[in-house]
């Protein structure tokens, strides 16, 4: 009786600390001193009793029982395929947080700690009490030790440094280095309840043989867990390498690579542990060189959902064997968190071929930092929400222009550069997506320097863009935050024809690894405000094929084609056998694992760009070979 208040009084404090800073408290000061009131009269040394407001922490070093050692790491893509070897492994990202140790017995939290150097930590309990989304009981019995990443989410990052600055306190100058700060705090601990936990490991007595297992396991104890893969003996890892470099330069938290683990724990035991990292484990490190500059200019551009995106200008730098000249600075918040302005010196990074990212400030210049208060492409008021400076005028040019873009780009368009998208669109051809299909050729005969010859070719063109597979349709009508990857997941999940899309609920979203629950509410309101969009251009006669799901295995598992050209099979048919074999069908993109095409020296475009990427080609009958197993 006394041991299930207690841990009931630990959630109910918890929750309503939480409520409290984050400015919607649910119960009166003094109802929240009675819940303290009684835990400590249940149970006097309990991690739970913090005084609210500006509490303190004392710094306590913990041992560990079972060291936190570090891991062994490479930067080289052939070193990792050696290591792999033939052995089943399963990747995560490898957050760039602080890893820290989280001890339950009987079910409740008792101890968290830093990994410090390995042997002994800081006693941080009292700061990851704060850590909304860290369970402070789980339903286990016995003593379990969970170890995982403290982090801070890019839009956490923006509502801490606001804070920061209203308490006066220094903001953070870096994305880097702000969680070690915050656990290292004395003062203002509330300030962790901007962090958020990934369970990767656990220490415990229950009999688990996979690592992948381990980590469903934690998921059922209530643990976020980082969205894995499972990479069979000899899989390609290069679309999973591609997918974690993309969330590098455009993910919602700092990641510096991936973490390789053999899936097979009765390795991990035979193998086991150097004095410094475990033998079963590799982080693979994208290498990103750092350098420091100064900001000489800031443009604000518009993209196509009105959000005003701030690039620098900067002296130029070489940096990684390039020479840079600007800097994405991504939102507004990024810009009002650090105070950006010219002659700023920041410090920028660039990690293999992934477009320069800023990481702090050096050096402040003096003065305050300054942002438009119109459009820059049509003077409209701009409103400022969350961390976004935006343009709600549905006519703004730039905003038309960069949804007609992202269109043309992602179904491929040939011919219609942006240049010629801005001509078409200054003469009146073009206002909005479905007209690019109601152009005739004497329309497009209007545009400069465009001669009879052209013309037909740009018109054929466009209208081979009238059938298109359903991945590429929702990223082309400009669904946010869905990557084609992503859009092809929920198709494997059986979301596979328009309809089916159309109707996608937050709760089938969610229940599809690797979609929380905040970004699922942002997809699913997106996909609402593109119907209209999505049933015009049906309108316009645009047809989206119904995909046919991978079944995920087979001897094609993991491998993405593409078709071009005749084959002997009707296409339809050798598309479903690829499924059927467990492969996906693709657009050409360095993600592709093969194209297939009957033609020897092709001429089509997906020939042609396939061949620049460096995929390799094969014939039909190679594929039926592949197919065979
Ligand atoms: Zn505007």
């Amino acid at each position: 009786m006394k041991k299930s208040r207690i841990i009931e009084l630990e959630k109910l404090i918890a929750y309503h600390k939480e409520r409290y800073y984050g400015g919607h408290a649910e119960i009166s000061d003094e109802a929240f001193d009675a819940l303290e009131l009684e835990l400590k009269d249940l149970d006097p040394g309990n991690p739970f009793l913090v005084q609210v407001g500006f509490s303190n922490a004392s710094v306590e070093k913990v041992s560990h029982q079972r060291r936190m050692l570090s891991l062994d790491k490479t930067y080289d893509e052939e070193e990792l395929r050696k290591w792999i070897g033939t052995e089943s492994v399963l990747s995560v990202f490898k957050i760039d947080g602080s890893s820290c140790s989280i001890v339950y017995e009987e079910g409740r939290l008792v101890l968290a700690k830093t990994r410090g150097d390995g042997s002994l930590g800081e006693n941080i309990t009292q700061k990851a009490i704060y850590i909304p989304d860290l369970p402070k009981a789980i339903p286990y019995s016995g003593t379990v030790e969970v170890r995982g990443e403290v982090y801070c989410v890019e839009k956490n990052f923006f509502a801490l440094s606001k804070e920061m600055q209203e308490l006066t306190l220094d903001a953070p100058t870096s994305k880097r280095n702000i969680v070690a700060g915050l656990l290292g705090r004395k003062e203002n601990i509330q300030l962790c309840r901007y962090l958020s936990f990934k369970a990767f490991d656990l220490i415990c007595d229950a009999k688990i043989v996979k690592e992948h297992q381990k980590l469903e396991f934690l998921k059922e104890l209530g643990f976020d867990i980082p969205e894995f893969s499972l990479h069979g003996p000899g899989a390609d890892l290069g679309p999973r390498i591609t997918e974690a470099r993309e969330f590098l330069g455009t993910g919602d938290y700092l990641i510096d690579g991936l973490v390789f683990v053999y899936d097979d724990i009765k390795l991990h035991q035979e193998l086991g542990e150097t004095s410094h990292h475990p033998r079963y484990k590799l982080a693979f490190k994208f290498a990103g060189e750092t350098k420091s500059t100064k900001i000489t200019g800031i443009e604000w551009g518009v993209s196509r959902n009105g959000r005003l995106t701030p690039v620098a200008t900067i002296e130029p730098t070489l940096l990684s064997g390039a020479t840079i000249g600007r800097v994405t600075l991504h939102n507004f918040g990024l810009v009002q968190s650090f105070r950006l302005k010219i002659g700023d010196t920041i410090e920028i990074i660039r990690s293999g071929e992934v477009i320069p990212k800023f990481l702090g400030v050096v050096e402040a210049a003096s003065g305050d930092f300054t942002y438009p208060l119109t459009c820059p492409s049509c003077s409209a008021h701009l409103r400022i929400e969350d961390i976004w400076l935006l343009c709600e005028n549905e006519t703004c040019p730039s905003k038309v222009k960069d949804q007609i873009l992202n269109y043309v780009q992602k179904v491929n368009i040939e011919d219609i550069s942006e240049k010629r998208l801005e001509e078409m669109i200054s003469k009146g051809l073009v206002k909005h997506i479905p007209d690019l299909y109601r152009l005739t050729k004497d329309d497009i005969l209007l545009l400069e320097k465009v001669k009879e010859k052209l013309a037909t070719k740009m018109y054929e063109n466009i209208q081979k863009t009238r059938r298109q597979p359903l991945a590429q349709f929702i990223s082309a009508v400009g669904v946010e935050g869905v990557s084609v990857a992503k859009s092809e997941k929920i198709i494997a999940h059986g979301h596979n024809t328009l309809a089916k899309i159309m109707g996608l609920t937050v709760e089938e979203l969610v229940s599809i690894d690797g979609f929380a629950e905040k970004s699922s509410e942002a997809i699913i309101g997106s996909l609402r405000s593109k119907v209209p969009l999505m049933e015009e251009l049906l309108a316009v006669g645009v047809v989206v094929a119904a995909d046919e799901v991978s079944t995920g295995e087979g001897p094609l598992k993991g491998m993405k084609f593409c078709i071009t050209g005749e084959l002997e099979l009707p296409r339809a048919q050798v598309e479903k056998l690829i499924k059927q074999s467990g492969g996906v069908i693709a657009s050409v993109s360095k993600n592709l694992t093969f194209l297939v095409t009957n033609e020897v020296d092709g001429t089509s475009s997906k020939f042609i760009k396939a061949k620049a990427l460096g995929i390799p080609i094969i014939n039909e009958h190679e594929l039926q070979r592949m197919l065979k197993g």
